[in-house]
């Protein structure tokens, strides 16, 4: 009998291949298995039985319902409930569950972002089952529901979510990395699967003055608010002492996440007060994408039963960090050859550097590419503003290897650099071995051994968007890699010309130094690489020539898919700045304003009533603050009726690009003015006035 809590409660909700083998016919479990080796379509026979045995599986664990799961275009998941009772008698409860219900699912699609591809009066959607990510069961107050993992698209076949692309991709790195393997010699390497770890950071703060912040409730972040006494500057929060009731929360979510057999492997505070972070153990893309979806939903469901709330936003506070998603990636062949592991001696790994180089062509041509697929309109915030990764992209390899790549441009590719003992001069330490490189946590896309490490994405972001970029990318410079590979006389020497000459056109992208400081923006546009400021400006590069060609070619976006998505971007940029807007407006006219009209009534009380008892008496204090705040709130004032009328301009630009520069370029603005006065009155005004926790509350509180 297990009596770890890891053993005892680990995929217990999972409708994993263990249960499956037990479950099913040896044949049925035989061909199952042989299905998801091969890629092939699945046989309705299999499915039925799959579906009999994962109904009988989920009744065992009490489940009444089941669900197709899916990703729309929101970012969050989506889910409509069935139960398992069928119309068959009227006496008794028949319960019942198809492979045709398993399969295929037939959600109205025209209450969810299609950018245009869907109108609502041609509503068909359908959900296709994604039997490589497992079921699983989701326990709430709603009982227990059993959910399949799907892919959701149109009538027409057009993608609608965030999973198919995913999918698609997946299948684009590995049949060129396959072809690139044969020539390797590696016949038996039949595919390859991208690997993906990603380390999700996030806020809690107490859900009691959570829930008296309304931008927090509506927007996610904090869009008025002072700076506390104290903010990140001792460095004291950082792998600091996790406190008790943090620590509860921990508990609870890691035994939920091992439940469903997520491998949440590392805890740990973050820089920020009040924020923590949680890595799971890498698997593959489309499977770590669902649980990271789950990760987010279950954080945020554990937190409230602890009276806490979690905050995934990109930028909950201004002044101290916000939070990102670390997506470790790698490519990984059916026979266990981590594609990015450069061995002992990688200068001899020709291989690797193959692949290598492959990554760092595809990040070159694609920079902004990837740049977008991090962005969202929380990020904006983050991304180069030296708490996050810059904008610009480059490339981080390491002493190691970049001294390879300068021996290969040179032409005289003889060694590698190793790694030594590292002496702490204390001889009951024991000798450590020192890696051959040092980390760099500046860089956006960072070689960390055997895998790049993405820095850029947003915390609240689906992982999907940077990993079907990836793959693409990857997948489509491969290709071109593979189509002359395949026709060289000498496969040796071509393949190394091949490494020099791509390696020496992109080598522009690697950049080993401090990605914070002002001479890297600048030296990056010396040597021409890309700086998109913000999201906004970054969309167009999703359906650019070169973009649609690229997709097109890997079959994993067409020109439709992709101009829709641009059209969703724009539109969910221009939705979220505008809810800001409107909670701005909502708090500063019933909270702030009013607040603050009460405090400089009382000191004009207290000026008159002092004055009439006693004339001579000193009141140059209250008549100092009464001026002060009185000429703050009518900037305050003037500020909310600025954000009132431009917001109503906003409202009436045409939807899309020209919509969302308006705020971007106006709006935002005009929403700093307003949240500047009043910050400043939140310093003098008495603290019995204010309407709402303050951030020392909201983040030292907890
Ligand atoms: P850090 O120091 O940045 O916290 P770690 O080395 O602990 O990084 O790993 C971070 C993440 O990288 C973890 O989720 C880990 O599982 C993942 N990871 C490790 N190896 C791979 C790989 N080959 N492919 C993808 N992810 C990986
Ligand atoms: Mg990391």
């Amino acid at each position: 009998m297990e009596n770890n809590v890891i053993e005892q409660v680990y995929g217990k909700n999972v409708f994993n291949d263990d249960v499956m083998q037990a479950k099913l016919p040896k044949d049925v479990y035989k061909s199952w298995k042989k299905t998801l080796e091969n890629g092939e379509d699945l046989d309705v026979d299999i499915a039925n039985v799959v579906a009999h045995a994962m109904k009988e599986w989920a009744l065992e664990h009490g489940a009444t319902h089941y669900t197709h799961w899916f990703q729309p275009m929101t970012g969050v998941t989506a889910e409509k409930h069935d139960s398992f009772l069928s119309p068959a008698s009227e006496s008794r409860p028949v319960l019942q569950f198809s492979g045709k219900e398993l399969i295929k699912g037939e959600p109205d699609a025209s209450s969810f972002p299609s950018g245009g591809i869907r109108a609502t009066f041609e509503a068909r959607g359908y959900t296709a089952w994604d039997c490589t990510s497992p079921a699983f069961l989701k326990e709430d107050a709603a009982g227990v529901t059993l959910c399949i993992p799907t892919a959701f698209c149109s009538y027409t076949g057009e993608a609608l979510d965030k999973k198919t692309p995913l999918l698609r991709s997946m299948e684009a790195v590995s049949k060129q990395a396959v072809r690139i393997m044969k020539l390797f010699g590696y016949d038996d390497v039949k595919k390859v699967s991208c690997s993906v770890g990603p380390e999700q950071e996030y806020f809690l703060v107490d859900r009691e003055k959570f829930l008296q912040r309304r931008d927090l409730i509506f927007s996610g972040r904090t869009l008025f608010g002072a700076p506390a006494p104290k903010g990140q500057e001792l460095d004291d929060h950082y792998f600091g002492t996790i406190k008790e009731r943090i620590a509860a929360f921990m508990k609870d979510l890691n035994e939920e996440l091992w439940k469903l057999g997520i491998l949440a492997k590392t805890q740990h505070n973050e820089v920020a007060p009040a924020q923590h972070e949680m890595a799971p153990i890498f698997s593959t893309a489309n499977i770590s994408t669902d649980h990271n979806q789950l990760v987010m939903e279950i954080m945020k469901k554990i937190a409230n039963r602890h009276g806490m709330e979690c905050l995934l936003h990109e930028k909950p506070f201004a002044g101290v960090n916000g939070s990102g998603k670390h997506n470790n990636w790698s490519i990984v062949t059916d026979t266990g050859i981590n594609l990015l592991d450069p061995g002992k001696k990688p200068h001899e790994n020709t291989k690797f550097l193959l692949f290598l180089t492959a990554v760092i062509k595809a990040v070159d041509e694609h920079a902004e590419l990837l740049r977008l697929s991090a962005s969202n309109p929380g990020n904006d915030h983050r991304l180069g503003a030296n708490e996050a990764p810059p904008a610009i992209i480059s490339i981080f390899l390491g002493e190691q290897l970049e001294d390879i790549i300068e021996q290969i441009v040179s032409g005289h590719l003889s060694s590698s650099i190793h790694g030594s003992n590292l002496d702490t001069g204390v001889h009951v330490l024991p000798v450590l071995h020192k890696d051959a490189t040092d980390r760099n946590r500046t860089s956006p896309f960072a070689f960390t051994g055997n895998k790049f490490e993405f820095r850029m994405l947003g915390s609240s972001m689906s992982i999907s968007g940077v990993n079907f970029t990836l793959n693409t990318m990857v997948a489509d410079v491969l290709q071109d890699f593979a189509d002359e590979l395949e026709k060289a006389d000498d496969f040796d020497t071509a393949v190394k010309d091949l490494i020099k000459r791509t390696v020496t056109e992109h080598q522009k992208v690697i950049f080993n130094g401090d990605g914070y400081s002002d001479e890297w923006v600048a030296e990056a546009e010396k040597r021409g690489l890309p700086n998109v400021k913000s999201f906004v400006e970054a969309i167009p590069y999703l359906a650019t020539d070169k973009t649609v060609k690229m997709f097109e070619r890997q079959g994993v976006l067409t020109k439709v898919e992709l101009e829709s998505r641009v059209a969703m971007n724009y539109e969910s940029y221009s939705k979220s700045i505008n809810i800001e807007a409107k909670a701005m407006i909502d708090m500063a006219g019933k909270q702030y304003i009013p607040s603050i009209i009460g405090y400089v009534t009382s000191l004009a009380d207290s000026v008159n009533s002092i004055t009439s008892a006693c004339p001579s008496a000193d009141v140059t204090v209250q008549t100092e603050l009464l001026t002060k705040c009185s000429s703050l709130l009518a900037s305050a004032q003037k500020g909310l009726t600025n954000l009132e009328k431009i917001t109503a301009e906003a409202a009436d630009k045409e939807e899309g690009k020209e919509q969302a520069l308006f705020f971007k370029d106006v709006v935002i603005p005009a929403m700093n003015e307003l949240r500047a006065p009043i910050d400043e009155l939140e310093m003098i005004v008495d603290e019995e006035f204010w309407p709402v926790p303050t951030y020392a509350e909201l983040l030292f509180e907890v």
